[in-house]
């Protein structure tokens, strides 16, 4: 593990060191089965057991209740993006608010396939905050309400979220589902693309209500069509063995350490220190506005592109890779999911100080 670097990136991005670890013991031979898990048919006796305990592991930590569905889909988020309205719509209208650009994404998708009501665009403040509850302008019967938990370009995200009475609440977790305790009572569909807080590429999860899976139209693509999904547990066709398998992996970490609580207080350490050094040193300026600042994308910018510029490369010559940010916003992003150790955070203060010292 020594050579390895403090990995900043939004996604794909950082695995634990002890998840790492476990799935290298494993990776030749799984349990004395003789193959690698990524070799094994997604119909076998020791794979579905990877797939029933991976399940079981995030229905356990995440405290999901018997009135939800837990659905392994294709395509990431983006994918979930396309089946969210073909599944929820129904001839009805969603209401969208627009917190950045992946919620935006999100619902131009949605208005491939019906109505769209936007109800917040935050583009006015370049996304750099959470919009009060009394900003937010619903329509008058809408089919579900869709929100972007967490920022990942913008570094922004919801403390509190709306009241939608009972109007199903969508919502992108992508970019910090597993980073706190959730109440998922709260939501009608929960859904993230797993390569962030959830291990690696290749998939969605979607929690969903199981009132909310039914009737669905038949032109639905059957890949996209959670009634399908759910009545084949996800297993339409081949699932994305390797890493919901790297899932279960993820889940045994946060359970070993302590489940969600401790993960979250781990998360609030780490990104208190860095926008405390931030705030208090006046060569950086942050992105996000404070009431809603994201615990796991810190965005800032230096005086200048040129010193952003500077800052990623002898950042990256110090084993601190990534820190570039996103092209839409500019300047610099520290991604410090789950997996980021706090010392990670500590080598970047350290860097930042010194940088901030040369340049300023
Ligand atoms: C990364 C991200 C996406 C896109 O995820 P894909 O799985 O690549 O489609 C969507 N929403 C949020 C909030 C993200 O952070």
């Amino acid at each position: 593990m020594e050579d390895r670097i403090y990995n900043f990136a939004a996604g794909p991005s950082m695995l634990a060191d002890e998840v790492l670890i476990k799935i290298k013991e494993e990776l030749f031979n799984y349990k004395g089965s003789g193959m690698s898990v990524m070799e094994m048919s997604h119909r076998s006796k020791g794979y579905l057991e990877i797939f029933e305990n991976t399940k079981a592991g995030l229905r356990r930590l995440l405290e999901i209740p018997e009135d939800y569905e837990i659905l392994f889909m294709h395509g990431g988020a983006t994918g979930m993006f396309a089946s969210i309205p073909q599944n929820l719509l129904k001839g009805k209208t969603a209401d969208y608010v627009i917190t950045g650009n992946f919620a935006k994404k999100a619902a131009q998708e949605a208005e491939k396939f019906g109505d769209v009501h936007i109800a917040y665009d935050g583009k006015e403040n370049n996304y750099s905050l959470i919009p009060d509850e009394n900003e937010l302008n619903f329509s008058e019967d809408p089919a579900y309400i869709h929100i972007c938990a967490n920022n990942t370009i913008y570094g922004t995200e919801w403390k509190k979220f709306p009241k939608v009475e009972s109007v199903p609440l969508v919502v992108d977790m992508s970019s910090d589902i597993l980073s706190k305790p959730i109440n998922v009572s709260d939501f009608g569909l929960i859904y993230a693309g797993a390569q962030k807080n959830m291990g690696i590429a290749g998939f969605a999860v979607a929690i969903i209500r199981k009132d909310l899976i039914s009737e669905t139209d038949p032109k639905v693509p059957s890949i996209m069509n959670y009634e399908l999904s759910l009545k084949n547990d996800s297993m339409l066709n081949t699932p994305a063995t390797y890493p919901i398998y790297v899932l279960g992996k993820v889940v045994e970490w946060l359970e070993e350490i302590g489940g969600l609580k401790e993960i979250e207080k781990r998360n609030i350490l780490k990104a208190q220190k860095l926008y405390d050094f931030i705030d208090n040193t006046p060569f950086y300026r942050p992105h996000a506005q404070k009431e809603s600042r994201s615990l796991m994308n810190v965005t800032f910018t230096t005086p200048d592109p040129e010193l952003d510029a500077a800052f990623a490369k002898q950042a990256t010559e110090n084993g601190l890779s990534n820190l570039k940010g996103h092209r839409l916003v500019g300047g610099l992003r520290a991604s410090i999911y789950n997996a980021m150790p706090l010392t990670g955070v500590e080598k970047l203060i350290d860097f930042m100080d010194r940088f901030a010292k040369e340049n300023g």
